[in-house]
């Protein structure tokens, strides 16, 4: 389940590209925002006004899971800051 977004992240990680509508999309731009709450929940409250998002329930699912996999796989900011 891949968007145009999904497709452009997955040649150019940098692309910066995100769809609301997409759950992947959502859970990436949450996890961007890792290790800031404040961050996250400012991103996940835009999503919420998106019409079609995935659904909050469902996106915060997904980030836990993707945390679970990959503890700090998606954080490409440079320095990886283990814990907080
Ligand atoms: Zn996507």
């Amino acid at each position: 389940m891949t968007c145009t977004a999904c497709q452009a992240h997955a040649q150019n990680p940098l692309s910066g590209q995100y769809h609301f509508g997409c759950l992947e999309c959502c859970t990436r731009l949450v996890l961007s925002t890792r290790p800031n709450k404040q961050a996250a929940a400012g991103m996940l409250a835009a999503i919420d006004r998106f019409p079609q998002n995935p659904g909050r329930e469902r996106i915060l699912e997904s980030v836990r899971q993707a945390l679970t996999k990959h503890p700090s796989a998606s954080t490409s900011a440079g320095s990886q800051s283990e814990s907080a």
